[in-house]
């Protein structure tokens, strides 16, 4: 077989959020990069699709009027304005992601399938700066002197693509961890989940809040159910893979038991229909600080480990770590320095440096999620105190607030304030 050689200045595999991150910011700082995507888009992938407001900082600063163009349509993307929590004993307590709305004010979040969204930035990708291969299959991986070399089969040709450093934007499943990093870390996948698609589920919140429904025998995990356009809804379970095991979890069975038979849930699905299968996936959570760069490459989103611990969402992390190596390569071009020591302080550390007091904490307020008392309280309390409400919303804003779910002074004054 013949084989094309080509020399960039990025390689990234992967073109979902994390590599389509990676992308328009090295667009914007003029570099050039080859993009290799194992599938061809639009293609789906298993999500709540929910987006929250680290999605939406990200794809403002990658372009201001994205934001626009995506609440626009309403026909793809729904606006959400806060969050219901139910706590293990059944009480409901709505919190809005903005106590300061006026009619100017953008939904601080949405939701859309994955198929539409991944689309949508997929799109938006296309640069004088960017090349993209879908449909590739990378066969092999190499470092000589200071670069990467990409082996990939396309369209019956082979091409090897040559590059200072590499981007494994490639999720969960990340070929490009396993190369460099496999032997050095502990198995990345810490939490499991399911989702279905419904049509006809019913008391859906006006406002598009998402619901999170944190039943006693999931915590600490929970049943999620998040509007969608068109009448559809996204119905999911995660939860900790050590607690599947433990536990000998069928959580297909439990998301369905719960579906059919818990008091609050089941009369909304009485008329629902799931269009399509249940699928699942696995949620590598940012709960330990991992390396996320060496010579010549860099990870991104899932790949690097970086979904919230406590609310499962990894969308904005793997767009927000994009923007972030893509800012780090910018750098390393300028020195001409692609060595572990310089992407260590120039993309780990920051990457630390912004998300990792946040993930810290969520790993904190998810290992309390494992006392529904706590939660009960909590959730009993915020329902009689508009105050504490209010607390709560600002904590989706102000990580100084959100700290305060970490310490026990924050339950002891909830427990004397009436
Ligand atoms: C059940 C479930 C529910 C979730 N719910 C939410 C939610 O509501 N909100 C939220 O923010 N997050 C949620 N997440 C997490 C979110 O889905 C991920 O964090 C996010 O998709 C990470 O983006 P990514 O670009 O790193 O990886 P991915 O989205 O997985 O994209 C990786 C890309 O790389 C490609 N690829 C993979 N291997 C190769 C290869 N060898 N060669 C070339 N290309 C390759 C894939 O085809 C894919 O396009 C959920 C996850 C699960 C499993």
């Amino acid at each position: 077989m013949n084989t094309q050689k080509l020399t960039t200045s990025v390689i990234i595999i992967g073109a979902g959020p994390a590599g389509a991150g990676t992308s328009f910011f090295l667009s914007k700082y003029q570099v050039p990069h080859i993009v290799i995507e194992k599938e061809t888009f639009p293609r789906d992938k298993v999500c709540g699709d929910a987006c929250s407001g680290k999605t939406a900082l990200v794809i403002n600063r990658a372009d201001a009027g994205w934001l626009s163009e995506i609440l626009a349509d309403a026909d793809s993307f729904t606006p959400s304005w806060g969050i219901t929590f139910v706590a293990p004993n059944g009480k409901t307590l709505d919190i809005p992601f903005t106590t300061t709305r006026t009619k100017e004010t953008k939904a601080p979040g949405f939701t859309a399938p994955r198929l539409t969204f991944d689309n949508f930035l997929f799109k938006k990708m296309a640069s004088p700066y960017c090349t993209i291969f879908q449909n590739a299959a990378v066969t092999n991986m190499t470092n000589s002197a200071n670069e990467v070399t990409v082996t990939m089969l396309h369209k019956e040709a082979q091409y090897e693509i040559t590059a200072p450093v590499i981007i494994g934007a490639d999720g969960d499943k990340s070929i490009v961890r396993k190369k460099y990093l496999n032997e050095h870390t502990a198995p990345k996948t810490s939490a499991v989940g399911l989702r279905g698609y419904y049509k006809g589920v019913t008391g859906m919140n006006s406002d598009n809040f998402i619901e999170l429904h944190f039943l006693p025998e999931m915590l600490p995990g929970y049943l999620w159910i998040f509007p969608l356009p068109g009448g559809m809804a996204n119905v999911g379970v995660g939860i900790l893979s050590e607690r599947v095991r433990e536990k000998k979890i069928n959580l297909r069975e439990q998301m369905l038991y719960a579906i059919k038979t818990n008091p609050q849930i089941a009369p909304r699905f009485a008329n629902a229909t799931l269009e399509g299968k249940i699928q699942g996936w696995g949620l590598p959570l940012g709960m330990t600080r991992q390396p996320l760069s060496g010579n010549n490459f860099m990870l991104t989103g899932d790949a690097a480990c970086l979904i919230d611990p406590f609310s499962g969402e990894g969308i904005g992390n793997a767009l927000y770590s994009g923007m972030l190596a893509a800012a780090a390569i910018k750098e390393a071009a300028e020195k001409n320095d692609y060595s572990g020591a310089f992407l260590k302080k120039a993309y780990d550390d920051v990457v630390y440096k912004r998300l990792g007091d946040e993930l810290k904490l969520s790993t904190t307020l998810q290992r309390l999620c494992k006392y529904p008392w706590l939660f009960n309280f909590v959730v009993n309390k915020a329902a009689k105190s508009p105050s504490l409400r209010n607390t709560i919303s600002g904590m989706f804003t102000d990580m100084d607030l959100r700290g305060q779910l970490s310490k026990p002074s924050f339950y002891f004054k909830i427990l004397v304030n009436k």
